[in-house]
């Protein structure tokens, strides 16, 4: 990837986020991003537009061009960048192509288990692998019956000497696992040791998508991103692929979920807003509205309804970058993790009122347009994975104090070392 100083990329004026919270390198990754997905994403789009077949080679595209190295430490060949800069970059994918982004997330979030929980021996098999794109990794928690409760997972994995048979299918398989049709190479599932109940039973491993007893299930996929089902049949997995200790299964999978996944699908969310936002301001610009070619922008209703449009994209890239750089600075505890929380609610909420208000602006050409399926991203994308409900619920939690510990404090340090600004 070839690295050119802001100062000499021309024409580029900080804005306030900028200025507050991106260093020099989150800007010039920020560009490199934006160059990739000008010559990568772009043209590929309209074809993705209404795919029902699973991407295949933007999904290795993004990691062949290092993307998915981007928080890994330099001496696994990653970027060694933080979450500002993974903010900015699936920013900039999600403004495209927002089901892209949504798998360059999904694909992220196996990163981070390997990159938080890993052993050393574990990060210097995998890591480096991740960075140069040979490997593709997911996180496969979720089940028929345990999505919001992952206390409830049926999936087992059992001990025999120094291995785990896994076994999982029908009620018992992992669904709505992203990316699991894009070429997927390494599932991150978690299991219950048989036997237990509840979230003190569950364990975290990853798990090679060619081991016998990997059985995919059909695709489930819009626009060419796929979450479908992943089972298990006595698949055995060595036992060096536990992630953590047997037990931190819960930990690791929320961890994950809550200091990568938040900010991941509110990011995503925000280049939606953005896609959104710049639509309208085109719509109104070029939209006569009477022979004599007063555009729909002079009209008061329609200024008043894209001031609040800016309002809620400008609040919401506001939250999302503040939480990205308080943990790029080595924050942790309550506070981030409600940062974090409210990040991704406020991309949805905001999302959606900035949805609608697009919706009236552009009135019967809301059809025609790219706008229904922004609409349906937002809802069936961003809003399923860590509800809005839960994270109102925690942000009850934490306007109560009483929160009963801090997922982003518990995390492992490493997040901190990836951290190479
Ligand atoms: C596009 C997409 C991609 C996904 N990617 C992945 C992935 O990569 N890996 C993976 O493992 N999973 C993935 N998921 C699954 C996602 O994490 C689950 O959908 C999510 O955990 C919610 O589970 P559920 O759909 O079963 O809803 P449920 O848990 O059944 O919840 C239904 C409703 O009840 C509310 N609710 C339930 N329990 C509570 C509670 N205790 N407090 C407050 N409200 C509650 C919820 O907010 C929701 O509104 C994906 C889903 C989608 C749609």
């Amino acid at each position: 990837m070839v690295t050119k100083p802001v100062e000499e990329q021309g024409g580029l004026m900080p804005d306030l986020i900028e200025q507050l919270f991106m260093t020099n390198r989150d800007l010039e990754v920020r560009e490199q991003a934006r160059t990739f997905v000008d010559d990568e994403i772009t043209a590929r789009s309209s074809d993705l537009e209404g795919s029902t077949v699973p991407e295949l080679d933007l999904a290795r595209s993004f990691g062949k061009h290092g993307w998915f190295g981007l928080t890994i430490p330099t001496r696994y060949d990653g970027i060694g960048a933080g979450q500002v800069a993974k903010t900015a970059v699936l920013e900039a994918i999600s403004q495209v192509s927002p089901p892209m982004g949504y798998l360059f997330q999904a694909y992220y979030l196996g990163v981070a288990k390997i990159l938080h929980h890993g052993t050393d021996v574990q990060q210097g098999r995998w890591l480096p692998a991740i960075a140069r794109g040979d490997c593709l990794p997911t996180i496969a928690v979720t089940e028929p019956g345990a999505g919001g409760n992952i206390g409830q997972t049926r999936a087992t994995a059992e001990r025999r000497g120094d291995t785990y048979v896994l076994n999982g299918v029908g009620l018992a398989r992992k669904t709505f696992v992203g990316g699991s049709h894009n070429g997927a190479d390494l599932h991150g599932v978690i299991a219950r040791t048989p036997g237990t109940s509840g979230i003190a039973g569950l364990t975290a491993l990853v798990v090679e998508a060619d081991r016998p007893g990997v059985v995919l299930g059909e695709p489930r996929v819009i626009d060419g991103f796929s979450f479908g089902d992943v089972g298990f049949e006595d698949c055995e997995v060595p036992a060096s692929n536990l992630i953590g200790a047997e037990g931190e299964g819960m930990y690791v999978a929320q961890a994950s979920s809550t200091l990568y996944g938040r900010l991941n699908l509110a990011a995503v969310g925000l280049g939606i807003m953005s896609r959104v936002l710049d639509g309208t301001v085109r719509f109104l610009k070029q939209r006569p509205l009477h022979p004599d070619a007063r555009s729909l922008d002079q009209l008061q209703v329609n200024q008043q309804k894209l001031g609040k449009m800016q309002s809620l994209y400008m609040s919401t890239r506001t939250d999302v970058y503040a939480a990205a750089a308080g943990r790029d600075r080595g924050w942790d505890g309550v506070e981030l993790d409600a940062a974090l929380n409210n990040a991704k609610l406020q991309s949805y909420v905001r999302g959606q009122e900035l949805v609608a208000l697009a919706k009236d602006i552009h009135s019967a050409y809301g059809l025609v347009g790219a706008l229904p399926r922004d609409a349906v991203y937002l809802d069936h994308l961003i809003s399923p994975a860590g509800t809005p409900d839960f994270q109102r619920y925690r942000l009850f939690q934490h306007a109560m104090g009483t929160e009963r510990s801090s997922w982003s404090a518990r995390f492992p340090a490493q997040v901190q070392e990836s951290s190479e600004l």
